[in-house]
């Protein structure tokens, strides 16, 4: 018989899909990793593995504990899972601009969720951070991950990500192109595709708009999952080569371009990275193979990135002609 013993078997090994429309005109190759193929939908599976069996083999987690965790969806699914199919116990603060879709999904799971406001200073109370810091000093037997500082998260990208690329490109990748959140995915993959390389490989960050890593100062933007405004310890400034913002209305353009044209339901970090990869393939020749990282699927994001009035309300329809109401109008 061939199965897996439980669905945390299948986290990692995720498939590259060339990008062939959206890249018209671009003569290096396109490549997108994409990571929804992992058991919780997202990357983030790649850091919660890692991160709870550092945790169970230092002693740090104990059996039947509970994890808390602030996370903006993904990483506490991708926590959920594997706590659950180890016996834990999993509390997660999420901010409230997280979609009610991804909250339900964290419950789905069997874990519980406390949500913050978005609009109040990381040193506030009432900030999921801090709220997430209450919640470990008051629970018993508590564990928190940090995502934002626990080296375990860069160290997935290190041993899963980073190898695998190189192994699936048959060495042949010159670029990466990833968006940063905790920077673990650019960090991990980054470094392990520098070092293999002899240095070779380029890594360019993609970061929304207002953001610190492309100088901001934590303005507000509405992709989920990337951009801060602190720098966490889980980022290596040393990685990254380049910088590349990217606004919202180009990221969820993107987003919708890449359902639309190359069967790619993903989220909105997904767009924003695409952006940027193919600001950087377009300087490049046809020897280049550039890879994206593509971290989550879209099905948490269809009231919003794919629901053409909240597009409209926030200005991000295509302006002229609005395509999606063509049919309508006339
Ligand atoms: N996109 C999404 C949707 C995410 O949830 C995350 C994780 N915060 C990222 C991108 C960025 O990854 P990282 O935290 O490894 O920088």
């Amino acid at each position: 018989m061939r199965y897996h013993n439980s669905i945390i078997d299948l986290v990692g090994n995720t498939p590259l899909v060339k990008l062939n429309k959206v890249t018209e005109g671009i003569s290096a190759t396109v490549l997108a990793k994409v990571e929804y193929f992992n058991p919780g939908g997202s990357i983030k599976d790649r850091i919660a593995m890692r991160m709870i069996e550092a945790a169970e083999a230092s002693g740090a987690l104990k059996p039947g504990g509970t994890i808390v965790e602030p996370t903006s969806g993904n990483t506490g699914v991708g926590l959920a899972i594997v706590a659950q199919q180890k016996g834990y116990h999993c509390i997660f603060v999420c901010p409230d601009k997280v979609s009610t879709d991804k909250i339900n999904t964290l419950r789905a799971y069997g874990a519980e969720v406390v949500v913050c406001p978005t609009a109040v200073a990381p040193e506030h109370p009432d900030s999921y951070y801090n709220v997430s810091d209450r919640l470990v000093r008051e629970t018993p037997n508590a564990w928190k991950p940090d995502q934002y500082s626990n080296p375990d998260n860069p160290a997935s990208h290190y041993h899963s990500t980073g190898p695998e690329l190189w192994e699936q490109t048959e060495g042949k990748i010159t670029h990466l192109v990833a968006g940063v959140g905790t920077g673990g995915t650019i960090s991990g993959t980054g470094g392990y595709l520098k070092e293999v390389s002899g240095g070779a490989v380029k890594v360019i960050g993609a970061d929304p708009e207002g953001s610190v890593y492309s100088g901001g100062t934590g303005r507000p933007y509405l992709v989920e999952g990337v951009g801060e405004d602190f720098w966490p310890t889980a980022y290596d400034r040393n990685v990254a080569d380049g910088i590349v913002a990217v606004s919202d209305k180009d990221s969820f353009q993107m987003t919708r371009r890449l359902a639309k044209e190359e069967g790619l339901l993903v989220g909105g970090s997904c767009g924003m990275a695409v952006v940027a990869a193919l600001e950087v393939a377009k300087q490049l020749g046809p020897d280049d193979v550039v890879v994206v990282i593509l971290p989550d699927g879209g099905r948490g994001y269809l009231s919003k990135i794919f629901n053409d009035d909240w597009m409209a309300d926030y200005g991000f329809l295509p302006s002229g002609t609005d395509e999606a109401h063509i049919g309508e109008v006339l």
